[in-house]
């Protein structure tokens, strides 16, 4: 089993990204962004309790992500490894992770971390608000927020893998799939 933290900014591409490498190494994707948009769209408890608090750009109590990412990984006994895109995005989460994943005596194998220029990012983020449907992509105050959330809670993330040697920094500006190569030639490092 390998698994893969997916690590960047909002606007980084994650998304983009993690639909490729699941297609290419047969990962099962997990992101908490979607699975919370689907509970939202769902009208669910968590859903209306998260959706203020991410029209906000704020981050959802990490109890919420937590227990969401470990029946995900309940659900899903068969996986040849995992892809975790927005998560974990705080320390607590990390090791909440760790955790999680030793129970299943499995870790993360790499975390792949996108770096984007702040400039390019709110670019980004304004242009995918124009059709993405989301609410906190149209109001640049939320995506500073968001990227302020960024900066505040979620770059010591890397701190805490960067312990263990697992990071790798990849620039995430240049054609998707210039990004998509680089990511690539980091996996199969690690897989042969
Ligand atoms: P982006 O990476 O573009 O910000 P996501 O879809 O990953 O988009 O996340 C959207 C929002 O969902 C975040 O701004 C945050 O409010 C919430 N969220 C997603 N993942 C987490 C997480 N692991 N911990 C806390 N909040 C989260």
């Amino acid at each position: 089993m390998f698994n893969i933290i997916l690590f960047g900014p909002p606007g980084s591409g994650k998304g983009t990204q993690s639909e490729k490498l699941i297609a290419t190494y047969g990962l099962k994707h997990l992101s908490t962004g979607d699975l919370l948009r689907t509970e939202i769209s769902k009208q669910t408890p968590l859903g209306l309790e998260a959706k203020s608090i991410m029209d906000r750009g704020q981050l959802v109590p990490d109890e919420v992500v937590i227990e969401m990412i470990s029946s995900a990984l309940d659900a899903n006994p068969q996986a040849n490894g995992f892809l975790f895109d927005g998560f974990p995005r705080t320390v607590a989460q990390s090791e909440a992770l760790d955790k999680l994943l030793q129970l299943k005596n499995t870790e993360i194998g790499v975390v792949l971390a996108l770096e984007v220029s702040e400039e390019e990012l709110v670019h980004r983020l304004l242009n995918r608000g124009l059709t993405s449907g989301r609410s906190d992509d149209n109001n640049e105050s939320v995506i500073k927020a968001r990227i302020s959330e960024y900066r505040s809670k979620t770059t010591v993330v890397a701190d805490h893998y960067s312990q263990f040697d697992k990071v790798v920094h990849i620039k995430g500006e240049g054609t998707v799939d210039q990004i998509f190569a680089s990511l690539c030639s980091e996996i199969d490092q690690r897989l042969s």
